[in-house]
């Protein structure tokens, strides 16, 4: 399964939000939240203010999902989201991004509430796919981001090459001030 690429952003649509908004270094202005629709190819002209509100508590609930270390809670809490978010799957093509992909949620629907159902929706799929093993907390010290992990390996316990690299490095120090 592809879980980045245009057809699935959901993922790491995901990521950004819950670390935009929960994490310590985050930014959930609207500028960033906007930045990061754009960058996961959401319909990010659509964004308007009132959008913001929605988006943070959402970031707020996903959460949830990547601190879950018990399957069974990670599947009640999808499950739960997925009950209570209206879903009405069907195809679209619009100019921007184009290609046919689908959508999720009704098309009435707007831009959060879309958001909300596309990324439940792919990070269901991941789950199906791979439980937790490529989804959770940054290992390193002091780091509260979340990740999910894309490469083939998926060995990823950091949200970042700098957390990793960070971490590498202490452990080293560490290792010689024993040795
Ligand atoms: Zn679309
Ligand atoms: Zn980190």
């Amino acid at each position: 399964m592809q879980i980045t690429g245009y057809k699935s952003h959901g993922v790491a649509a995901s990521v950004a939000v819950v670390n935009a908004v929960t994490s310590a270094g985050g930014d959930d202005s609207e500028g960033a939240l906007r930045e990061i629709l754009r960058e996961c190819e959401f319909r990010w002209q659509e964004f308007e203010p009132r959008h913001a509100g929605p988006f943070r508590e959402w970031g707020r609930t996903l959460r949830g999902f990547f601190e879950a270390t018990e399957l069974t809670a990670a599947v009640d809490l999808l499950n739960g989201l997925l009950l209570a978010t209206p879903m009405h799957p069907h195809l679209a093509d619009h100019e921007d991004p184009a290609g046919l992909h689908m959508h999720y949620a009704p098309p009435s629907a707007d831009l959060a509430h879309r958001f909300q159902a596309t990324t439940l929706m792919k990070l269901s799929e991941l789950v199906c796919m791979y439980g937790l093993s490529r989804t959770g907390v940054c290992a390193a010290d002091g780091c509260d981001r979340v990740y999910a992990d894309t490469s083939r390996a998926g060995r990823r316990r950091f949200c970042s090459e700098t957390c990793a690299n960070r971490t590498n490095v202490a452990a080293f120090r560490a290792r010689k001030r024993e040795g």
